[in-house]
């Protein structure tokens, strides 16, 4: 793992494979607002997926006569975002064990309310402002097949309902045995199930309507501009940062990276602190006896050393029905080792497409059918994540370097932190001192980038331990992994 996580990312690919979701694209997905790049911008934002999006909302409700310009390297939203499951689910209960026992107990609800916190503002924004993505809140189901998942399971969220109150949203679990989630989820097979409250949406055409909206505002848009690499100004007065692009170069004295998995290209200081993962997918035209009406929730599926996501595609959508489904890391050799590192997102895994393919008619057993007769797979993409040593994203100010922030580094969770780490990161830039007394109630502390958390060394899914050995996310001291933030 550590010889992967020194793989420089580079940039992000040409032609990359074309998700569900970006077909058709939108009309904005070549967009340049000037047909030249702008000399200087008062904010320039580096990255068009959901967290770029957002920090240019964010920045532009607050300051609308500033400059704010966005860079993109391919096509507006084609790195993760516009090729994920579009599943809001936060799972929080997998992690809050570790959260409380690694950043004290406040911390951990804190981080767990957020992420609830988030994906109900996510949902209530494409209400508010009108966004055609298909947002759908809903429950969701994790059925587990691993005795030690099981018990961790339960044990995690009664602990969760005894700390937080089990009136308390962000503590929502209904508890499930195996002949009840079989029952219910048509998953034969299954030892038993948690079912909370979440969500699907359709990410690209969500973060394509935060886009609209800050094009409306003043946004320039500039895609297909790769930022090749950025300087500090030498001047003691104000600092500043230069971008190079092929279309020439643009000064800010307020540079945010939100460039995920692909960071250390731009800031070699977090080679080796955010490792990119490659994460492959699939849409499937339903069996022929799954419910006709599509299935109510959405699923995950939770094995002895990994997991599959899924959401349906809900009734009156493009598609209604079929079913989305990603994973299958642990299935490969040394658990997936070999998608650490990697960002070709233009080739997808072999093994992973036939595994994905096979996995869903498994999982329904007798209640998924026949297929449907133009096959099974409708699609299959591949996307690049950022993974981070610790699990946790990075946000803030980049310690020794003024005027450059972050907010990058989601994992399979950016559905679940996104809008609130933009919404916490423009706070910080441009609120008062009320406003960040208020950040501190709220945002929890540990996101804040730092110079300790640059010391932690990335191990990934390695280090995870075989069930029954250690609760969820239980983790080495030095290192931290980041599997148990799921999509
Ligand atoms: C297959 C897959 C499935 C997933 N499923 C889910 C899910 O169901 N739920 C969930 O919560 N999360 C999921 N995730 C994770 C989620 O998609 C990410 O956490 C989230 O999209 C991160 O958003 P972002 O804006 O930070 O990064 P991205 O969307 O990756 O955006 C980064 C952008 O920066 C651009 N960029 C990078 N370097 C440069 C440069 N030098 N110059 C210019 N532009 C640059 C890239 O082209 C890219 O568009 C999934 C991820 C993948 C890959």
């Amino acid at each position: 793992m550590e010889a992967r996580a020194k793989i420089p990312p580079g940039l992000p690919r040409p032609n990359p494979t074309v998700s569900y979701w970006q077909d058709p694209p939108s009309e904005i997905a070549d967009l340049r607002s000037t047909q030249d790049l702008p000399r200087s911008a008062d904010y320039a934002i580096i990255s068009s997926g959901i967290s770029g999006a957002f920090v240019a909302y964010n920045i532009l409700q607050r300051t609308s006569q500033a400059r704010v310009v966005l860079l993109e390297a391919r096509q507006a939203c084609s790195g993760a975002t516009g090729r994920n499951g579009g599943h809001t689910k936060a799972a929080s209960y997998r992690s809050f064990v570790d959260h409380e026992k690694h950043y004290g107990l406040d911390e951990g609800v804190k981080i767990a309310r957020m992420e609830f916190a988030n994906i109900r503002a996510t949902h209530a924004f494409a209400a508010r402002h009108n966004i055609d993505c298909d947002s759908t809140p809903c429950d969701t189901v994790d059925i587990i097949y691993d005795r030690g998942h099981l018990e961790s399971g339960r044990k995690a969220i009664e602990h969760m309902q005894q700390t937080m109150g089990s009136d308390d949203p962000a503590a929502e679990y209904k508890v499930y045995s195996a002949k009840e989630a079989t029952a219910m989820f048509l998953t034969p097979g299954a030892l038993g199930a948690f079912q909370y409250p979440a969500g699907s949406i359709n990410s690209y055409k969500f973060t394509i309507g935060v886009l609209r909206l800050c094009l409306q505002q003043g946004l320039n848009l500039q895609t297909n501009t790769p930022a090749l690499s950025i300087t500090p100004s030498t001047s003691h007065i104000q600092p500043s940062w230069t971008i190079q692009t092929a279309r020439g170069e643009i000064a800010t004295p307020n540079l945010i990276l939100a460039t995920n998995g692909y960071t250390p290209h731009l800031l070699a200081q977090t080679q080796g602190l955010i490792v990119p993962l490659r994460g492959q997918i699939t849409a499937q035209r339903p069996g022929s006896k799954l419910p006709p009406a599509g299935l109510p929730t959405t699923y995950s599926f939770i094995y002895e050393n990994g997991y599959e996501y899924m959401i349906p595609r809900p009734p009156g959508t493009a598609h209604a029905g079929d079913i989305v489904i990603g994973g299958g890391l642990g299935r490969l050799p040394n658990d997936g080792a070999s998608e650490f590192g990697e960002t070709d997102d233009a080739a997808v895994h072999p093994a992973l497409s036939e595994y994905l393919t096979d996995c869903t008619a498994g999982y329904f057993g007798e209640n998924w059918g026949e297929d449907d007769a133009d096959g099974r797979v409708r699609r299959e993409w591949s996307g690049i994540m950022g993974s981070s040593a610790d699990g946790l994203p990075y946000v803030g100010p980049v310690p020794g370097e003024p005027g450059l922030w972050m907010n990058a580094s989601f994992n399979g969770h950016g559905m679940v932190l996104c809008l609130k780490c933009a919404e916490a990161l423009v706070g910080r830039m441009l609120g008062g001192e009320i406003e960040r007394r208020e950040l501190e109630g709220w945002f929890p502390r540990t996101l804040w980038m730092s110079e300790e958390r640059t010391k932690r060394k990335f191990v990934g899914r390695l280090n995870q331990k075989a069930p029954g050995e250690a609760e969820f996310g239980e983790r080495e001291e030095e290192g931290r992994n980041g599997w148990n933030r799921e999509c």
